[in-house]
């Protein structure tokens, strides 16, 4: 089977160091699986949008060397296809209208698990989430080896649709991921705590599980996870070689003695080696080691 990989970033600001992490580290595994790699753009959460990073990152990628090689999709174009899955897993009976609010599940450790802790407010808008079943989740990720966690318990009712008529992550990501033939999700350690949710949806809408490998994630200072919402440093799309070879280094791999971009990316696909990256589990991850 021909390997596809994929790298999607939230449009919410400019390419920083740990988001280049990702891409790179996605891109290498693509290359030196001899795949394909694509691009997608998560715009699904308009509310967090910045206008024109969706772009500025694609420029800033290709900066770096990373081109996808097939056009660009944005979820926000995607409507339709998730509207289909929702529809299935309503007509299934896995999902349905929920109105509770954040307020109404404080007292329930903040997750919803099973029937609804309120009828709620009828003229309220609903948002849609599909009943999570109850039992361990186990998967193998290519760096953090077998990890196990029970989603009912750890995400509770997962929110697929919300009650603002944005599309949820969860639901976009597993309806594109099995619509782009992804056979492997490369991404940072910070989404683990997805993965078993996501798992169960693609049970529930009959899709492909694909194999996962989740990637150390930069932190700053304080030990926070570096994100573009809080404005972490952009990457310098001017200069791209000196953050490639850090890049390169935070993964673990050998940093060949190279003056291009072209050649750097070249001969670290050849050195690539999945054993060498360092795999260190977020403090937070709800998932244990099986
Ligand atoms: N869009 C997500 C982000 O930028 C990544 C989703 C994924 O790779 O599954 O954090």
């Amino acid at each position: 089977m021909t390997y596809h990989g994929r790298f999607a970033p939230s449009p919410t600001g400019r390419l920083h160091f740990g988001s280049l992490v990702a891409a790179l580290g996605s891109w290498l595994r693509a290359r030196a699986e001899d795949g394909t790699w694509i691009v997608r753009i998560e715009d699904v959460d308009r509310t967090r949008e910045i206008p024109g990073s969706a772009d500025d990152i694609l420029v800033t990628l290709a900066a770096f060397g990373l081109v996808s090689d097939e056009p660009v999709v944005r979820q926000s174009d995607r409507g339709t296809f998730y509207d289909d899955a929702l529809q299935r897993l309503v007509d299934t009976g896995l999902a349905f209208a929920c109105r509770c609010t954040r307020g109404d599940l404080a007292a329930h450790g903040g997750l919803h698990r099973g029937d609804c802790v309120t009828a709620g407010d009828a003229t309220r808008t609903p948002a849609w989430r599909m009943r999570m079943p109850t039992g361990t989740i186990t998967f193998d990720d290519a760096v953090f080896g077998r990890l196990a966690q029970d989603p009912s318990l750890a995400a509770g009712d997962v929110v697929l649709r919300r009650a603002d008529g944005c599309w949820a992550y969860q639901l976009a990501v597993v309806v594109d991921d099995a619509a782009q033939g992804i056979t492997e999700v490369v991404r940072g350690a910070d989404l683990l705590d997805s993965t078993p949710r996501q798992i169960a949806l693609q049970r529930a809408l009959g899709l492909p599980t694909p194999a996962w490998m989740h990637l150390p994630l930069a932190l700053d200072a304080q030990g926070r996870k570096l994100s573009k919402h809080d404005l972490a440093r952009p990457v310098d799309a001017g200069d791209p070689l000196p953050a490639l070879r850090d890049a390169l280094v935070f993964l673990g791999q050998p940093v060949p003695c190279r003056t291009t971009v072209t050649e750097l990316l070249h001969d670290a696909v050849a050195a690539f080696r999945v054993d060498a990256i360092p795999a260190r589990l977020p403090a937070d991850a709800a998932l244990r080691k099986d």
